[in-house]
């Protein structure tokens, strides 16, 4: 499933966002088969109330919804790190280590390795105020903690660049084809590492898909989706941008064409510890209607361009996640690699249709239900059935 890496300074509430998230994926592993969590993911059922209109009509078995994969980036480092960094002033804090320059060579590339196989990243931005939490620039200031983070990656892109560079002006390639590819990248590279020189991220370079292929296998981390989480008190959920420092983050994500969503991780901690029916009044005493990761999660999908397709019979409806403009085809791959290969037809009705008819078979009957190709891009809530060959 899709992943994405909680970064952030320390103390602005990671752990605990990330702890919620972790509480919320077991008391959902009751419901939902979810594998196993390991320690540093936290595992989050997609809500999406389709699901369960789809397999009332379907009488099914059970219900499998789609799910984000939270990585807590420091943590993973931060096993990693113990001992390494004698002189850091937050020993338990590795972006902290990577930034003090002593003695961390190799720690910060750990971390930024993590960094690189997550698909977006979370930012999580101090945005509460409390005198009993020490900031580590000893005031708010989210400008700043963007900045850190920002830095972090562009240089560490900027390295990746300048010696992917150097091996493309050595000039290998043999054939004419291979000439126009390298030439296509480097080109894209060198358009690249000038915004990096400005302090822009990769992503708000313009290319052509030809270009962004060319380079997808450097992997650039600012060319990953952020999401910058500002980090509230609870006074603040029902209006955050009542706080300056959330309207500071505001401005700053869309400079840097990134998302947005307040939250306050205190609150979401709280919610985990009560039962269902209460969380919702103690929603309601703060002026909000729903949790805080139900808007990250909905927040990462559009980012992401994610769209849902559905399966539906009586042995279990299930969403998938696919990228949008995926063909049916491609989306058949994301149930199993053999689904793509021996595609023939899917058998495609709308959502809303499918819910009209009442059933597959219905819907069939009243002509409703399509025979799609290869060609066919899949859309934002299809009911699908796969005919392949084996
Ligand atoms: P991390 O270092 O980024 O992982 O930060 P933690 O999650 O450990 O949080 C640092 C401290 O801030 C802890 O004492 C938390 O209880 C506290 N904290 C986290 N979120 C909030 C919040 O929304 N409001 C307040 N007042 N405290 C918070």
């Amino acid at each position: 499933s899709l992943k994405a890496g909680i970064v952030g300074l320390p103390n602005v509430g990671k752990s605990t966002l990330f702890n919620a998230v972790v509480e919320n994926g077991k008391a959902q592993a009751a419901n939902f088969p979810f594998c196993t969590i390991e320690p540093n993911v936290g595992i989050v059922a997609v809500p999406d109330p389709r699901l369960s209109i789809l397999s009332q009509l379907s009488k099914s078995h059970r219900v499998v919804p789609a799910s984000i994969e939270f990585v807590d980036i420091a943590g993973l480092v931060k096993g990693a790190s113990q001992g390494e960094c004698g002189k850091s002033l937050f020993p338990s804090i590795s972006l902290w280590c990577y930034l003090c320059f002593e003695n961390v060579q190799g720690l910060g590339n750990k971390f930024l390795s993590h960094i690189r196989e997550v698909d977006s990243i979370l930012q999580v931005v101090r945005c509460f105020e409390d005198n009993d939490i020490v900031h580590v620039n000893g005031k708010i200031d989210p400008k700043s903690d963007i900045d850190v983070i920002n830095l972090e990656l562009i240089f560490s892109d900027l390295d990746q660049i300048e010696k992917r560079l150097e091996k493309l002006r050595k000039g290998k390639a043999k054939d004419a084809q291979s000439k126009l590819k390298e030439e296509t990248e480097r080109s894209a590279l060198e358009k690249i590492q000038k915004l990096l020189m400005d302090g822009k991220p990769a992503r708000s370079v313009p290319l052509t898909d030809f270009e962004k292929d060319s380079i997808r296998h450097l992997c650039l981390l600012t060319m990953k989706p952020i999401i910058y989480v500002a980090n509230v008190a609870e006074t603040d959920l029902s209006e955050p941008s009542s706080n300056p420092h959330v309207r500071e983050v505001l401005r700053l994500a869309s400079e840097l064409q990134s998302g947005l969503v307040s939250i306050s991780a205190q609150v979401e901690s709280e919610l985990t510890e009560l039962p269902l029916e209460e969380r919702i009044e103690y929603l309601k005493s703060l002026g909000v209607s729903e949790s805080g990761l139900g808007n990250l999660i909905r927040e990462t999908y559009d980012l992401l361009g994610l769209r849902t397709y559905f399966t539906s019979g009586e042995k279990e409806t299930k969403a998938w996640t696919i990228l949008a403009g995926m063909t049916a085809p491609q989306a058949a791959g994301v149930i199993h690699s053999d689904f793509e290969k021996g595609f023939i037809r899917a058998e495609t009705v709308s959502y809303d249709d499918f819910v009209a008819a009442g059933s597959l078979a219905a819907a069939r009957e009243k002509g409703l239900l399509r025979s799609e190709g290869k060609e066919y891009v899949v859309q934002e809530g299809d009911v699908m059935l796969f005919r392949f060959n084996v």
